[in-house]
């Protein structure tokens, strides 16, 4: 059988579809590690943490940040069960910011009353955002921009 050539690449969340494209190659967020994907890999079922994922079309390639969540990979497939998941260009660096301040802060209490694990999360998932928000080039603030557009505020 002739080795398939390209993966049809699905990532979808609980709300949405959020990718559905023709790829050359997927870089993914294992909970094991970071893995490769390209056309014919062996069959596998991944667990995903937080991390960053990026695709490959040609030469360019494409970012979202992900967060926990299943991947099957199949020689010409590749389908991303996210819990969450937004493309580079989506997330609002602001909100993003906020939450790492929240997070910090409370890890930074010597009270014992906090959940330390969600906090934890929540500090992997800011700093995960704010590192996969700059991969969009020059244009760091556009989630930012849809944020004020979406509260009238733009
Ligand atoms: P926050 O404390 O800022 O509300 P959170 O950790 O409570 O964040 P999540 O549970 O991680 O939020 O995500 C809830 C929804 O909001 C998801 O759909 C997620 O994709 C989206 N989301 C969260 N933070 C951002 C962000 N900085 N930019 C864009 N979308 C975001």
């Amino acid at each position: 059988m002739a080795l398939p050539t390209h993966l049809d690449l699905q990532i979808v969340t609980p709300d949405r579809l959020i990718v559905q494209e023709q790829v050359d190659e997927v870089e993914i967020p294992g909970s094991e590690g970071y893995f490769g994907v390209l056309p014919g890999h062996t069959p596998l079922l991944a667990s995903l943490a937080v991390g960053e994922l990026w695709y490959r079309k040609g030469q360019e390639k494409f970012y979202l940040s992900i967060a926990f969540g299943f991947a099957e990979v199949l020689p010409d497939r590749v389908t991303i069960l996210a819990r969450l998941a937004e493309r580079a260009e989506d997330i609002d660096i602001g909100r993003a910011e906020a939450a790492k301040k929240r997070a910090e802060e409370r890890l930074s209490q010597p009270k014992s009353d906090i959940d330390y694990e969600r906090a934890r999360v929540a500090l992997l998932k800011s700093l995960m955002r704010l590192q996969v928000s700059a991969r969009v080039p020059g244009g760091a603030r556009v989630g930012e921009l849809k944020r004020m557009r979406d509260t009238g505020r733009g």
